[in-house]
């Protein structure tokens, strides 16, 4: 996967959900951009990289429109304005959350805990995510955007505030609420939700909601066939599976370095089952600890080691799911397509309480490394944990 996605150069290249784009940039183009803003959507639907070009679109010096045969005016940025150009830093959003909490996690403990995980790429732009380990949005945070909410704009002609997540601690949404009520007049808050759910009702009643949807698998293919036309169909057929939706995953998808996370996540896969048969008396084939230790003796400590064990675990994800999904007898909807029957014999060897528990180990082993990034996961003791998983 692209580690540093770029934005796309104009509304054009932003693939789907067309009726809601135009009629938010109709209204920033009238003026009428509703300063408490709930963007909703699925994963991968593209929330954040719409944000961003939104706030670009408000921000940019040179204020450019598109103006369609009927009149209407649809705002656009130029991307190489002073305000455009830092605000596109922002674009690789986990890294520098990543590289922010990481830098906090160097401090004594004391000052850990008053420093508030924030991106800032440009004076009049704050960009909120949920904070580590409980990824929740914090009242820090929220005292934070106040605060600066209540400045004029400094370069810029807002100040635009990004809420990355709906989840948030219960005194930071009581907090945000009151400025939601009645924001500035030349602030923008934008919170970006999975779930709308997760926001207190009223919030919900304060903002404006537009919702984006996830693009199905075929829109995908196509536009992997107009984008990435090198890349052969069968190939693009998966890789639109394997994006799950998301038209920028798709277009960046590093369908080699994939396959190779995917090829490790199955030794792991491949372990487990040898080791219920063993325990339940089978004469399959000895666990095969050797190729166990070979591979994970091949992810090392530091950011090249992290982000390896990161793509492994995302691959050991997706066949857990795909698993469930021929489980569920529902196989058509695997995203592995090319994996299928490998899959399929997986499924028939774990037993689900297993894949219940390895998706559980999962979700510890991503806590853990939100709470420390620095640290190495041990990948043995990962797997060990995924064998041992079985006992009846
Ligand atoms: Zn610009």
């Amino acid at each position: 996967m692209n580690p540093s996605p770029a934005l796309p150069a104009n509304f054009n290249e932003f693939v789907g959900n067309a009726p809601a784009v135009d009629s938010l940039r109709t209204a920033i183009a009238a003026g009428r951009l509703p300063h408490s803003l709930i963007l909703a959507g699925p994963a991968g639907a593209g929330k954040y990289t719409l944000a961003l070009m939104l706030t670009m679109t408000v921000e940019c010096l040179r204020q450019p429109r598109d103006l369609w045969s009927n009149g209407q005016a649809l705002a656009t940025f130029c991307g190489n304005c002073a305000n455009c150009s830092r605000i596109l830093t922002a674009a690789n959003l986990e890294e520098q959350v990543a590289a922010a909490v990481a830098a906090r996690e160097e401090l004594r403990e004391t000052d850990k805990k008053d420093t508030r995980v924030l991106i800032q790429p440009h004076p009049d732009v704050l960009i909120i995510p949920p904070d580590p380990p409980q990824l929740l949005i914090k009242l820090g945070q929220v005292r934070t955007l106040i605060q600066h909410a209540h400045y004029l704009p400094a370069e810029a002609p807002r100040r635009i505030f990004i809420l990355t997540a709906a989840s948030m601690m219960k005194e930071a949404a009581n907090s945000i609420l009151k400025i939601l009520e009645e924001p500035p007049e030349t602030a923008h808050i934008l919170i970006l939700a999975e779930n709308v759910g997760e926001l207190l009702p009223t919030i919900r009643s304060r903002c404006a909601i537009v919702r984006l949807g996830a693009l199905p698998v075929e829109e995908i293919e196509m536009l992997l066939a107009d984008r990435r036309p090198e890349v052969p169909p069968q190939q693009r057929a998966l890789i639109a599976r394997l994006s799950q939706g998301a038209a920028g995953r798709a277009l960046s998808f590093d369908l080699e370095a994939y396959t190779a996370a995917r090829a490790d996540a199955i030794i792991f896969l491949r372990n487990a089952a040898a080791a219920v048969q063993e325990s339940t008396g089978g004469r399959a084939a000895e666990p095969d600890h050797s190729a166990l230790f070979k591979m994970t003796e091949t992810y090392r400590a530091g950011a090249e080691g992290q982000q390896k064990t990161v793509a492994l675990l995302r691959a050991f994800a997706l066949l857990l799911e795909d698993m469930l999904l021929i489980e569920a007898g529902t196989p058509e909807l695997v995203r592995n397509t090319d994996l299928r029957p490998e899959l399929t014999r997986f499924a028939q060897a774990l037993p689900f309480r297993w894949i219940e528990q390895a998706t559980h180990a999962l979700d510890q082993v991503h806590a853990g490394m939100r709470r420390n990034l620095l640290r190495s996961l041990s990948l043995d003791a990962f797997a060990g944990q995924l064998a041992s998983a079985v006992a009846p």
